[in-house]
């Protein structure tokens, strides 16, 4: 069996240094919010080039709490991509706001700068890009739209920790950013985890206050917070992850670049393309094929792991019944839900796997 992930394999690479960790905190007698929590956020903000970051307690509280230091809520329209993981409208939707879907563009699956302006209302307060599979949106456009009109940007950076945009990190562009360390993301967790990137020291403080009940100072609440703290030891060991982060982005590139050589003309296959200035670390290696369901059922049987990413875009889910969207009205991200099908790509895959994976999808077409 070629597994699509392996997340074991990706972990034990720090077994040693995960265990001091552990004896570490449990010795310190102090468990969330600590001294483990400032200096990964301290890393973690190094990292994203941005002033500071926030631990949270997992991706789609830190686009709430995001959302939430912004001023956003009932009234307030949030534009999001029509193709993404349905957290990135949750998030709208828990506090109350309306998510107003911008369609991708059909090569780099991210939202398409070109339609935002058409969807700017004037309860529009934010836009959300997502960069997604890895691959930075086209944040340099994107935010120019939102000074032009006067919108926040909020980046949903859950997939993407290292890409890049004219060199200036995913993450770093909007007025607030939101990660998460959800075990499966590039820079992944032994459990729930979630970072909030900023350069605005207000944002910062807000942020800090509603993760942590709404308080700056103990049984003292100036706002109706959240209990959305980092635990101390997810953050020593993301510290441990961090320092081999870029290394593990490089060899998803590698293994990308594999793929797109050997598997370039074969069949009907689509491979993922990058916008113009845009970097990918490749979260996510997606194919698309009108064959997408017959090409499933073969890997299957040749044992190959794979995932539909994501088989209901959020506009055809049940949860989103009450806005009334039909089939058709999003037709490029109801394609890629169509024909879009992720093959195995992880740090630490083994070469026999990758070559593997290219010869039976060459056979299949
Ligand atoms: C994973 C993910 C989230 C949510 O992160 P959690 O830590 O699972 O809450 C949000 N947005 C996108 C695009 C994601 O992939």
């Amino acid at each position: 069996m070629i597994p699509y992930l392996d997340l074991k394999k990706i972990n034990l690479k720090y077994e040693t240094a995960f265990k001091d960790a552990f004896e570490d905190v449990l010795h310190s007698g102090w468990y969330i919010l600590g001294q483990s929590v400032d200096t990964f956020e301290n890393e973690y903000a190094i990292f994203s080039q941005t002033k500071h970051a926030i631990g949270v307690a997992n991706g789609l509280d830190a686009l709430i709490l995001s959302l939430k230091a912004l001023g956003v809520g009932a009234g307030d329209e949030v534009i999001v991509p029509s193709n993404t993981y349905i957290a990135s409208w949750l998030a709208v939707s828990f506090l109350g706001a309306t998510p107003v879907p911008v369609e991708p563009r059909i090569d780099t699956y991210n939202i398409n700068p070109d339609l935002i302006e058409a969807a700017i209302t004037k309860k529009t307060k934010v836009i959300m890009p997502v960069n997604l599979y890895g691959q930075a949106a086209e944040l340099e456009s994107i935010c120019k739209i939102a000074k032009k009109h006067n919108l926040y940007i909020v980046e949903d950076n859950a997939q993407s920790q290292g890409a890049s945009y004219k060199e200036k990190p995913a993450g770093s562009w909007g007025d607030i950013n939101a990660t998460s360390f959800y075990p499966g993301k590039n820079l992944g967790a032994l459990g729930d985890g979630g970072a909030i990137t900023t350069d605005n020291e207000a944002l910062n403080k807000m942020v800090k206050i509603l993760r942590n009940y709404g308080s700056e100072k103990k049984y003292y609440n100036q706002v109706k917070g959240f209990n959305s703290r980092l635990d101390e030891l997810q953050a020593a060991l993301l510290s441990i992850k961090l320092k081999s982060l870029t290394e593990e982005n490089n060899e998803r590139i590698k293994w990308a670049s594999v793929y797109n050589t050997e598997l370039q003309g074969v069949g009907d296959l689509t491979l993922p393309i990058l916008a113009p200035h845009a970097s990918s670390v490749y979260h996510i290696y997606q194919i698309r094929t009108s064959k997408r369901d017959e090409l499933m059922q073969y890997l299957s049987k040749n044992e190959i792991g794979h995932i539909i990413h994501y088989p209901v875009p959020p506009h055809l889910q049940e949860a989103y019944q009450e806005m009334g969207f039909i089939k058709g009205d999003f037709p490029i991200a109801e394609e890629i839900a169509q024909t879009g099908l992720s093959i195995p790509l992880y740090p630490g895959i083994c070469q026999s796997h990758v070559e593997y994976v290219i010869s039976t999808i060459k056979h299949f077409f």
